[in-house]
């Protein structure tokens, strides 16, 4: 048997019904705030990620599925989804002049060590602004999270944090600080954060090594390079926030990994996912168009990681969505397959968004009602001569007995169940 190719995820039935309604619920509420819907390729040329997410990026550097096309082209599953959403809408002109807001969802890979809540194959929901400049915007997209979250009921298991990196110029300034100050003390930094010091010294910040954190105690702050512009623009979003009553905490060694961030980041944070607690990350771009060929454009998006949400809803609701079948309709004698085909193709019309089961394979009443009560169905709808003869609906209600068995008129039947599944 050839098996699943490791950290490529397998979402079973069972799981699958839960994460259609975590998405049904997430796409309602982009939605709701007038973000459209894109639908980006798999497949990019790997210079856009290099070239979007930063050379000296985990991502880049260690976590990216590439191949080589037959022509000979470098392409790369894609490990995220801005910089590929801000190549179509610049290949578009959809950012000349205009604004936009578009939300993506889909697998995204990166080669990381799986385990619970990280995996290589892994899904995103994604939403981004162009063209906005202002505070508003940010506090905008976190105000969706945090809608996303209360629509799920996991508003209480997380908590935002939020960062400025001040504009480009300040980070480049703050960088430079950080590897003055660090560089005579490399022998003390652990391998990562050595490695890091020369292509990335701002993720050391990120560091979860005491003897690293205890160095960094005394390195330069980040906000004190932050310039005036910037911490006027964190204002406005902190006021914001504060107005919509968001709870929030600042986090002064908040960095994120990807090289395209300025002024404003920020990660929602769980503590009940054991270590992979971000599940949603996102913030401020205004380079990034620029960086890929455009003329600048302000940018700023998050993407939720929907395993992680997922995991989460699951702690949250454990109970929720555990059946697959609404309805199961069994059938007498196999004469009768075709009339009772037309009698469910009959209720799927008049009961939209009810999943109804057709018994095949036959077998008396009684067995068909033991798969009938297996498949999680509510209400079983039993076909034989007489129902048929008669236009009518024999309903039999499988999880109170009170209820029973009643045979109705079909139309009387409909309304019936229509009122049982209701
Ligand atoms: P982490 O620090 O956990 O590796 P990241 O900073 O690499 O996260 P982003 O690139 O910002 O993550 O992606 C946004 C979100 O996508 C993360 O907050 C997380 O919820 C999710 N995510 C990222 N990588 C994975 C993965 N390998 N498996 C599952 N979810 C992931
Ligand atoms: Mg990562």
């Amino acid at each position: 048997m050839v098996k699943a190719v490791r950290g490529m995820r397998d979402i079973l039935p069972d799981q699958a019904r839960r994460w259609d309604l975590v998405e049904d619920q997430l796409t309602a509420i982009l939605r709701g705030h007038a973000y459209e819907m894109i639908r980006l390729p798999l497949l990019e040329f790997t210079e856009l990620f290099a070239r979007g997410v930063g050379e000296a990026t985990d991502i880049v550097e260690k976590e990216m599925y590439t191949l080589s096309d037959r022509d000979g082209d470098s392409l790369a599953l894609r490990p995220e989804g801005t910089a590929s959403s801000v190549r179509m809408l610049q290949e578009h002109g959809l950012l000349y002049n205009q604004t936009q807001r578009v939300s993506y969802a889909g697998p995204m890979f990166r080669y990381e060590k799986p385990q619970k809540g990280r995996y290589r194959q892994f899904y995103q929901l994604g939403a981004e602004a162009y063209g906005l400049a202002g505070p508003d915007i940010d506090a905008e997209l976190i105000a969706l999270g945090w809608a996303c979250w209360q629509a799920l009921g996991i508003e209480s298991m997380v908590q935002l944090e939020i960062n400025t990196l001040g504009s480009g110029d300040a980070r480049q300034r703050y960088r430079a600080a950080l590897v003055d100050y660090l560089s005579p003390l490399l022998d003390q930094l652990d391998e990562d954060s050595r490695r890091r010091l020369s292509s990335n010294p701002m993720r050391i910040l990120d560091s979860k090594n005491p003897a690293t954190q205890q160095l960094l105690e005394k390195a330069p702050k980040l906000p004190d390079f932050v310039d005036a512009d910037s911490t006027a623009h964190f204002e406005g979003l902190k006021t914001l926030l504060t107005e919509r009553q968001i709870p929030f905490l600042e986090n002064p060694n908040l960095v994120r990994g990807l090289d395209y961030y300025t002024h404003t980041v920020f990660e929602w944070i769980t503590h009940d996912l054991g270590s992979q607690g971000a599940i949603c990350a996102g913030g401020r771009y205004d380079g990034l168009v620029e960086k890929l060929g455009g003329r600048a454009t302000p940018g700023v998006g998050f993407a939720i990681g929907l395993d992680r949400v997922v995991l989460l809803h699951e702690l949250a609701h454990p109970e929720a969505a555990s059946t697959a079948v609404d309805v199961y309709v069994c059938v007498a004698e196999p004469q009768l397959q075709g009339a009772a085909l037309n009698t469910t193709q009959r209720l799927r019309a008049e009961l939209p968004g009810i999943r109804i089961r057709l018994h095949m394979g036959g077998g008396n009443f009684k067995k068909q009602l033991k798969k009938a009560d297996a498949s999680g169905a509510r209400v079983a709808v039993l076909v034989d001569a007489d129902s048929v003869a008669g236009d009518m609906l024999t309903i039999k209600h499988l999880r109170d007995a009170e209820l029973g068995q009643e045979t109705l008129a079909a139309s009387d039947g409909l309304a019936r169940l229509q009122k049982s599944l209701a």
